[in-house]
């Protein structure tokens, strides 16, 4: 797996080392020394006696999912999220039943005939999705994965040039997979690995950068693609070998392989592939079949019926090695969306943005809804961003994020976005809050808890505010555009030094402010002050 000829050392050695090595820190006390269970021998009494994380254990033999999809069932639930891109849908189901049918075959006859199933010959439909940013190339791959029920990962072909040690990184892909499926082994022999950005290997283009070499990575993810074994436990991190050290307390692994075999594994490519659609453009060219007066450039948006001729050799011109490229035999384009296409997304996808501002909005008791109007401009903008259906969420994001800001805990419970506030957001948004000025009751009741809550800490004195002050509060909030903290601090300004009194003078220590005391709030004040009075003196008396 490219990891050369340094050898890593095996669960046993590391865990021999490790426990010499805090024999040393420890000394020989015969304390506990965590890393002793290397010498546990089959793990049976340490696993009876060491608490056990909870795991997925595979029954041998179990078939995690058992595959009934035809072609059409699969584009048709891809229909219900993802716009367009049809010829890439009918593709993918087709390709993605045939693997899993040839898998469930296979699957049944190892229970039968295993020696009969190693033999069966099959090409395996790893997929190569060509298309520009943000048009549903991991939307169809991670839509697919759910229906079916099988493991999803997804990484950046530029991430395996990060570390510079290619077969690590590649092999976590296929331990990511296991944890996807929890643990379940025969799940994750069976996920789908997607990478992005796989024209970056090309050995033309400038590549990976660093020590690596775009070829390198292909030849590594070959071997991946193909067949081989990959060891479960990360055997170049020491979190990885504590791991396997683990497993072998359990009696290894749980009981499972502690390998990952990548037979059944299927691999989706992708990447922009610019300068790809040229050259298939100039091979055309040259043999004269009309093509003679486009003149594509290197970001020429792609044509899928330009596309639909590409060769294995057009790959290899653009850069890839032929071996890599002939492991993936099921081509897919991806084409731009429109504005028009932007806009059927809003209104029909199932995971259209539309949804996820309903909920936001939401959250905070304001209704959103959009207007048509709107969403052709917002769809006008977004296509403007170049970055496919992403530009849906940078452009809303940008106007709406104010009003996300400024409405919540007005008085506004309506939003309709239509073409002004598109236009004009800033403008909409004011009007909104002349509207949001206007709080509504129960939204002035929390004021006043806040405020008694203040009072109560300052002076240790209860307010209780009845619901005709809280209306005549409200009212006097609405007609002065203020809030209700600001209103009670001017209002009752005086109120800590009066009621403090009349604590003094009879033990009172709690207030019921009525619509009375918001109409006349220092008569009011004044009259109990005189009555606390009134009321020692009768005291007296
Ligand atoms: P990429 O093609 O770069 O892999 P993604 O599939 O990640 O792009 O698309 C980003 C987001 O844009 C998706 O999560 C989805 O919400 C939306 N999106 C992209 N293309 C489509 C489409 N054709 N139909 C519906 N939504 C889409």
């Amino acid at each position: 797996m490219g990891k050369g000829d340094d050898k890593p050392p095996t669960p046993e050695e590391l865990a021999k080392r490790l426990s010499e090595f805090m024999k040393g820190q420890l000394g020989s006390t015969g304390g506990f020394n965590p890393f002793d269970f290397a010498s546990s021998g089959s793990g049976d009494k340490a696993a009876s006696e060491t608490p056990v994380a909870e795991k997925k254990k595979e029954e041998p033999g179990r078939d995690p999912f058992s595959f009934s999809y035809h072609p059409k069932d699969i584009k048709a639930h891809l229909d219900r999220f993802v716009i367009q891109q049809d010829e890439a849908k009918k593709a993918l189901a087709i390709a993605v039943c045939d693997h899993y049918n040839h898998a469930h075959f296979v699957r049944e006859l190892e229970a039968r005939e295993p020696e009969q199933a190693r033999k069966i010959e099959f090409a395996k439909q790893n997929v190569i999705v060509v298309g520009p940013t943000g048009v549903g190339k991991t939307y169809l791959v991670k839509h697919i994965a759910d229906l079916i029920g099988v493991p999803f990962v997804k990484a950046d072909a530029t991430k395996f040039s990060e570390t510079g040690y290619v077969g690590g990184d590649v092999d976590d892909l296929v331990r990511e997979l296991l944890d996807k499926a929890e643990g379940d082994l025969g799940l994750a022999e069976y996920g789908i690995i997607y990478i992005d950005e796989i024209d970056k290997l090309s050995s033309q283009g400038e590549g990976m950068g660093r020590d690596v070499s775009g070829r390198g990575v292909q030849t590594t993810l070959l071997k991946l693609m193909e067949e081989t074994e990959v060891a479960r436990r990360n055997p170049m991190n020491i979190q990885g070998q504590m791991g396997a050290m683990f497993d072998m307390t359990q009696g290894g692994a749980g009981g499972q392989k502690d390998t990952i075999n990548t037979r059944h594994i299927l691999f989706i490519v992708s990447g922009a592939f610019s300068g790809l659609q040229k050259i298939i453009a100039g091979r055309l060219r040259q043999g004269a079949i009309g093509f003679g007066a486009s003149q594509e450039t290197e970001d020429s948006p792609l044509d899928s019926q330009i596309f639909s001729q590409v060769t294995t050799q057009d790959f290899i011109d653009f850069g890839f090695e032929a071996e890599f490229i002939g492991r993936l035999p099921v081509r897919v384009v991806c084409e731009e969306l429109a504005a028009a296409d932007m806009k059927l997304i809003m209104e029909t996808s199932e995971g259209s943005i539309l949804r996820q501002y309903e909920r936001e909005f939401g959250a905070y008791g304001i209704n959103i809804q959009f207007k048509e109007d709107a969403l052709e401009k917002i769809a006008a903008e977004a296509a403007k961003e170049k970055t496919g259906a992403r530009g849906l969420l940078t452009v809303c994001e940008r106007i709406l994020r104010d009003f996300k800001f400024e409405l919540p805990g007005t008085a506004v419970q309506e939003l309709v976005v239509d073409a002004e506030l598109i236009d004009q957001p800033e403008k909409v948004l004011q009007r909104y809050l002349k509207i949001g000025k206007g709080m509504s009751d129960a939204q002035v009741a929390r004021g006043l808890e806040v405020f008694a809550e203040d009072f109560a800490r300052e002076n240790g004195i209860r307010l209780i505010f009845d619901e005709g002050a809280v209306s005549a509060i409200g009212d006097l909030c609405r007609e002065r555009e203020i809030r209700v903290l600001q209103l009670c601090r001017e209002h009752f300004h005086d109120y800590q030094f009066g009621l403090k009194l009349i604590e003094k003078n009879t033990s009172q220590g709690t207030f019921t402010i009525t619509k009375e005391a918001v109409a006349d709030a220092e008569r009011f004040l004044s009259d109990a002050v005189v009555a606390s009075y009134r009321g020692e003196e009768d005291a007296k008396t």
